[in-house]
């Protein structure tokens, strides 16, 4: 059937702008590392994807590795784009990302010229676009001089492939390096992508949420329910279907008897405030203003409306972020 995306879509979420630029990001950015690819119902993606659409969720997040198989996500997100979202291509902020390895090939990892520039040419044809709005380097690579990879990176947007760009796990030092040398050629580090969330606090104890308020570029955090971690859906057992069921990325090990304990007093802070564990560790994050947006994933349309009711609620008082340190800190 055709899709017509909802009239009130622009009512739900106050934008945020993304540090110095001139670009505003949804508070929430949907991800598309998990449970997108071949081994899923291509339904219910399309289903996820215009429903975030639906809710203002303008920015989507992929990279030349999701799947399963690598490369398998950007397709999918192809295909909805080609027959329900090209209508609307400019209300969209796309971002990919290239340099984590996708094969055994040199040329498909690390930060060369060659490896980011060929990727980014073949996410533009499986995502069906022109261009990218952001084009990220996905972690750093000692190996090549900063200078190649971050020429590589306003290459593309001198080249029209992408409009901003972004890194993603690089070290504070990294980043400033990066911030320097692009602004050098004239194209401005748009944002960083770290992981941050009530359970890793890096980007605070690092000084990269510092460096961002004082080298102009925003966050968009990932995984910011620590996968799952931060909800309530793993709190007595693993429910089938879940991430941690089945993923290389969490391993039902990690959910213990301690961790189970912490999970429970954040799950019993969130409920004195009237909502759930993943509601609280959303506006967490977003509690910051040098934060963007939080990259969330979701397996279904419930948890896109749940997880965006999160912005409903009062933000937290100093006495109620004192027991977030208390439970979220090991
Ligand atoms: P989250 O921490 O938001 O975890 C999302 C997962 O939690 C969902 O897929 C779902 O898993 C579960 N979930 C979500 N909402 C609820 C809810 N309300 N109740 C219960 N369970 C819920 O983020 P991700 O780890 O998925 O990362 C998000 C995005 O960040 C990725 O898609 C990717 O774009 C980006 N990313 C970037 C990285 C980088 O190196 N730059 C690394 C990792 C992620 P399920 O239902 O399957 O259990």
């Amino acid at each position: 059937q055709t899709y017509a995306a909802a009239e009130d879509r622009y009512e739900h979420l106050a934008y945020r702008r993304a540090g110095a630029s001139g670009l505003d990001l949804p508070p929430l950015s949907l991800g598309l590392w998990q449970k997108f690819g071949t081994d899923y119902s291509p339904q219910t993606q399309r289903d996820i994807l215009l429903h975030a659409f639906d809710l203002g969720i303008t920015h989507f997040d992929n990279a030349d590795r999701y799947g399963p198989p690598h490369r398998a996500a950007q397709q999918v997100f192809g295909t909805v784009l080609a027959k329900d979202l090209a209508p609307y291509r400019d209300e969209l902020v796309l971002s990919t990302k290239a340099g984590n390895p996708i094969s055994p090939s040199p040329y498909h990892k690390g930060g060369s010229r060659k490896s980011l520039l060929n990727s980014l040419d073949h996410s533009l044809r499986d995502l069906g676009t022109d261009y990218v709005d952001v084009f990220y380097h996905h972690r750093p690579d000692p190996t090549t001089p900063i200078e190649e990879t971050v020429g590589a990176l306003a290459g593309a947007v001198q080249q029209g492939k992408a409009l901003y760009v972004g890194v993603s796990n690089y070290a504070p030092e990294q980043a400033h390096e990066a911030v320097v040398l692009l602004r050098a050629a004239g194209v401005p580090l748009l944002v960083h992508q770290p992981r941050y969330s009530i359970f890793d606090r890096t980007p605070e104890t690092s000084g990269l949420i510092d460096l961002a308020a004082r080298d102009g570029f925003g966050l968009v955090v990932y995984s910011p329910l620590a996968q799952g971690l931060l909800t309530d859906k793993y709190l007595s057992e693993i429910p089938a279907g879940a991430r941690a069921e089945n993923s290389a990325f969490l391993k039902p090990e990690q959910i213990d008897a301690t961790y189970r304990e912490r999970a429970a007093a954040l799950n019993a802070l969130a409920a004195e405030r009237g909502q759930s564990l993943a509601q609280l560790a959303i506006q967490w994050v977003l509690r910051r203003p040098e934060v963007t947006s939080a990259l969330i994933g979701a397996s279904s349309t419930w948890q896109l409306d749940h997880n965006v009711k999160a912005l409903d609620f009062p933000a937290l008082t100093d006495d109620e972020l004192k027991i977030v340190d208390e439970h979220g800190v090991h």
